[in-house]
Order: structure tokens, then C-alpha cells, then sequence
């Protein structure tokens, strides 16, 4: 394991330099434990058991996902007159916060805790160092997994300026401490502290500091921050996948013919592509070594899996169970997959693709964009929601997310968007829309578009290949359709194609088409 770099145990905090006053307060604190310290640790506490593949296996308890509305910005100077104040990013008055912070400091006065070094940004002149503190020690490896790990050089004066206390046994009182409910995120950028309590979902941490970073860069170092995979060809070619949960980001970033710069969160500055992370987070419901062998290969000794059961009688974990949750996961360092860049950067991106999970069945698979629809598009952050999967045909339900985000973003979606279009004005990036949804109908008549084609059709666009091509433009979207792929039925190409009910199909694609421009309306206030 030779990226692993922190395999040395400080089984107390005072064997090394301790540059936090939450540090100095305990005299339980484990600080910077190894993977295999963390595993036996989180067994010990019976947080979790391992499977027959060495990964430890654990259930995050209520909460099988994020909790978006119970994410809180504290309102102060700082704040006041930047954060895009709303739905999303919802006030929480600075007292109460401070208040908050010595129940939660006495809360875990007498706790033994898990306390780790980590940063975010791969590109040293963005780094960010991170001081995690956790009562479980599985979210102490999850922090190992996903963030950056310092090398041995940084730890040695090893400076923190953000803090995540992540407390998940310690429930908040709505009424006195100013929460919606028992859980809670809250972001303090002054004092550049994140508070998580009353939930054990580990994604809140990462999507905690993604937050972070998408206020910090564009508005402090205008650097465009983005929640999109990349990954990069043998040629220095980077590509960018951005989508909304579960549209493909991840699935489609693990490619044996390019490596992986990310699976979710990056930035964009005047010369590179950095991933914020140091590890992945992926869906594993039906996950498949055949269809997705990097995934399934990373899932081993050291990687965490949330919320997945085993066949009967065997430690072999069944995919397809999905009752606790359609939201399966695992946890694993960049490195546990075959092609890495090293270190997580690349060149500014030669192709950019827009995933949606279209259950209505009306955009095509693929489509090339001009500037003007990419913006649009962007803006849009369209994917769909399916209501009740298991309870037999609902219909979907269109939800649009502005900049394939908006739940992590701190500042008005447009800040981004303009970001964004001055680098896609200065040239030389193709922008693609695919549709990793259904195709021949919505959802409960026509199927999801087969994984294989949709990675034909990533390497065509890759390779160039769609140059040659003729495209036609659909008479509703004014999207630009290539007649040919290889490896991929012509029929798919173009959506209508693939609908029996023709005149359905154009019913559905005026309805979406009505859906974006009210969208539309909506955030740009047009
Ligand atoms: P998140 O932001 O929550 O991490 P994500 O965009 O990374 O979401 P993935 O983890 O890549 O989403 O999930 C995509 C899921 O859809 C996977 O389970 C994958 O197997 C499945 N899938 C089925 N068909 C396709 C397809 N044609 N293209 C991409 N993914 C597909
Ligand atoms: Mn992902």
C-alpha cells in the first residue's frame, strides 16, 4: 500500500504537536490512527463487522442519506451580505451557535475520541487543513478515506484552520438550541467550524466541506468549484462529469482507458482541473464486478460499506438488497482504484458532460451543446426523481438543481454559472448532455439506458469521433443528436426512435421542455 501514507499510531495526542484547543481538552483522544488501527478500533466498539472481501461493513443508523433541511450557515458579517440566503442555505443565529458549541464540547468531555489531520484540495496553492474529531471511529476512517491525507512532512507542523466536530450521538433540542429537528450540519465560515450532531450519515462530513470550498474559492480566489467526476486520457485530455445524485458521476469516472482525477468534487482555476478529495463515495445498489469491475475490485480491506446486507448464512454482501436503503454505499482511498492521476490533478477539460437520469424518457442519450444551451443546461441542473421505485409504476418526478448542486452551494447559482461561461467562451471545450435515464418510453414502460452505451458514447465523444458524424437537431430541445455511435443501436440515438406512441413521446418532451423554462424563470428572475 505504498499511497498510504499514515500508517504510524499516535495513541495520544501529546506524542505529537497539538495545535487545537478541542485537543487539549481530552485526555482520551486518539489522533491520526492507521486504517487497520480505525477497523480493529470500530470493531471493538461494535460499530460495524467485516465481510468476506476484508471490508468493514456498518449501518449509519435513521439516516441513510443527507439531511438538507437541517443544514444551517451561521449569520454574521462574514455571511450576511455573500451567502445566497434561502431554502438552502437557511440562517442560524451566532449564539446559538456558540451556545451549541459548549453543550457539544461537554457533551464529549468524558467520550473517547477519534481525531485525525486531513485537508482538502489537491492543488497545493488552494490546500486547506482540517482538524476531524469523531466519536466513532469508522467516521474517522471515512475521513481518512475521503479527504486528503497529508503526507508525513505537512503533519510535522501540521497548522488546522477548519474544524469538523462530528458528534452523532449528541441530539440537539429544537426548541432551546435552535435546530429543526434532533440532527443538524451547521457552517460557521468565520470561525471555520462545522458542527454535525443527531445523525451518523459520514456524507455530511465530505458535503460539509465541499459547502465549504464552494463559497471559499469562487468568492474569495474566483476559482470555480464544481460537483462533477473527472477523470484524464492518456494524452493529458480531462474530461468533467457533472449530474446530480446517482446520474452516473462516479460509475462513469471509474474507466480502465483514463485515470481518475475525482469522483465528485473539483475545481477549475486558470490552469488545471483539482479534485477537493482523496478518496471515492460510491452508490453500490446492483453493483456488478462485470459492469462496474473498479468499483466492485476497491471494495476490500480498509474500504467501509454502508447500509448493505449479506446472502443468508455467508459475510458475502448481497447488492441488490436494498432494505435499509436504496442508498447502499462505499467509502475507499482514490488509490484503491486501478488508474489514478497522481497527484489528483489535471489539465483544464477538452470535454465537459452534463449527466441526467431523464425518467420521463425524452432526452436523447447524447447531444452536443452550444455554449448558450451548456449555460442553459447548467442553470438547469435537471434530473429526475422516481417516487416510491418499489411500489410499481409512479410517475417520475422532474427536479432541477441548479448547477448540478444547489443543495451545496453557499452563493447564488449564478455566480457559478458566470464562472463557468467565461472559461467555456474562451474555447476549445465541447459540452455534451447524456442521459443516463430511460429510453423507450418513462419510467415503468421503457427501460435505463444499458451502462455499455452509455460509455460508447462517452468514447466516441472522447476519441473525436463525432466529428465525422451528421447530427440532427431535435424539433423540441433544439438539442444537437449524432445519427451514429459505435457500438450503440442507431435507434437509441434519437429518443423518438424508440417510443411505439410518437405523439406521447412529443406530449413528454413539451411538458419537460414547459418544466425548464419555468425553472428557468425562477433563478434567473427573468
Ligand atoms: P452521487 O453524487 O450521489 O455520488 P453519482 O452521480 O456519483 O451520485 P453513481 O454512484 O455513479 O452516481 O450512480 C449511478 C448509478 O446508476 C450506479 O448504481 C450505476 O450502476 C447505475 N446505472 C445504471 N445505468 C446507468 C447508465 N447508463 N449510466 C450510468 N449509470 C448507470
Ligand atoms: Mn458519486
Amino acid at each position: 500500500m505504498k499511497h498510504d501514507i499514515l500508517t504510524s499510531d499516535f495513541s495520544n495526542a501529546a506524542k505529537q504537536k497539538v495545535n487545537h484547543p478541542l485537543l487539549s481538552l481530552h485526555a482520551d483522544i486518539r489522533l491520526n490512527l492507521s486504517v487497520s488501527t480505525l477497523v480493529e478500533e470500530a470493531l471493538k466498539n461494535g460499530e460495524g463487522t467485516l465481510t468476506d472481501t476484508g471490508a468493514f461493513m456498518c449501518d449509519t443508523g435513521k439516516f441513510t442519506g443527507r439531511s438538507p433541511k437541517d443544514k444551517f450557515t451561521v449569520y454574521d458579517d462574514k455571511t450576511a451580505d455573500t451567502v445566497a440566503w434561502g431554502e438552502i442555505n437557511q440562517a442560524f443565529d451566532a449564539d446559538k451557535f456558540e451556545a451549541l458549541y459548549q453543550k457539544m464540547l461537554t457533551f464529549i468531555a468524558n467520550k473517547k475520541l477519534y481525531a485525525r489531520y486531513a485537508c482538502a484540495c489537491a492543488a497545493p496553492e488552494h490546500k486547506i487543513n482540517i482538524l476531524v474529531v469523531n466519536t466513532l471511529a469508522w467516521h474517522n476512517l471515512f475521513c481518512h478515506h475521503l479527504f486528503i491525507r497529508p503526507t508525513e512532512n505537512e503533519l510535522v507542523n501540521f497548522e488546522p484552520e477548519w474544524t469538523i466536530l462530528d458528534i452523532p450521538e449528541f441530539e440537539a433540542n429544537p426548541e432551546i438550541d435552535g435546530t429543526r429537528q434532533s440532527n443538524f450540519t451547521i457552517i460557521d465560515f468565520t470561525k471555520k467550524i462545522i458542527f454535525i450532531g443527531g445523525t451518523a450519515y459520514a456524507g455530511e462530513m465530505k458535503k460539509g466541506i465541499f459547502t465549504v470550498l464552494n463559497y471559499i474559492l469562487p468568492e474569495e480566489k474566483k476559482v470555480l468549484s464544481m460537483h462533477c467526476s473527472a477523470n484524464i486520457g492518456k494524452d493529458g485530455d480531462t474530461a468533467l462529469f457533472f449530474g446530480l445524485s446517482g446520474t452516473g458521476k462516479t460509475t462513469l469516472s471509474a474507466d480502465p482507458y483514463r485515470n481518475l482525477i475525482g469522483d465528485d468534487e473539483h475545481g477549475w482555476d486558470d490552469k488545471q482541473v483539482f479534485n477537493f478529495e482523496g478518496g471515492c463515495y460510491a452508490k453500490v445498489i446492483n453493483l456488478s464486478e462485470e459492469q462496474e469491475p473498479e468499483i466492485f475490485g476497491a471494495i476490500r480491506y480498509g474500504s467501509i460499506l454502508e447500509n448493505t446486507r449479506f446472502k443468508e448464512n455467508t459475510k458475502s454482501v448481497d447488492y441488490s438488497n436494498q432494505s435499509v436503503t436504496e442508498n447502499t454505499r462505499t467509502a475507499y482511498p482514490i488509490h484503491y482504484i486501478p488508474n489514478v492521476a497522481i497527484p489528483s490533478v489535471g489539465n483544464a477539460p477538452k470535454n465537459i458532460f452534463f449527466l441526467t437520469a431523464d425518467a420521463f424518457g425524452v432526452l436523447p442519450p447524447i447531444s452536443k451543446l452550444s455554449i448558450e444551451q451548456a449555460m442553459y443546461y447548467f442553470v438547469a441542473g435537471y434530473t429526475s426523481k422516481l417516487a416510491g421505485t418499489e411500489m410499481g409504476i409512479k410517475e417520475p418526478q422532474a427536479t432541477f438543481s441548479a448547477c448540478f448542486g444547489a443543495a451545496f452551494l453557499p452563493l447564488h447559482p449564478l455566480k457559478y454559472a458566470n464562472l463557468l461561461g467565461e472559461k467555456l467562451e474562451a474555447g476549445n471545450v465541447k459540452v455534451w448532455l447524456i442521459n443516463t435515464g430511460w429510453s423507450g418510453g418513462g419510467y415503468g414502460v421503457g427501460s435505463r439506458i444499458k451502462l455499455p452505451y452509455t460509455r460508447a458514447m462517452i468514447h466516441a465523444a472522447l476519441k473525436g469521433e463525432f466529428d465525422n458524424v451528421n447530427f440532427i437537431k431535435h424539433d423540441i430541445f433544439g438539442l444537437e443528436m449524432p445519427t451514429m455511435c459505435t457500438d450503440v443501436p442507431k435507434d437509441l440515438l434519437n429518443p423518438k426512435n424508440t417510443w411505439l406512441d410518437k405523439e406521447a413521446y412529443d406530449q413528454k418532451a413539451r411538458s419537460l421542455a414547459i418544466s425548464f423554462e419555468e425553472n428557468y424563470r425562477r433563478i434567473s428572475g427573468k
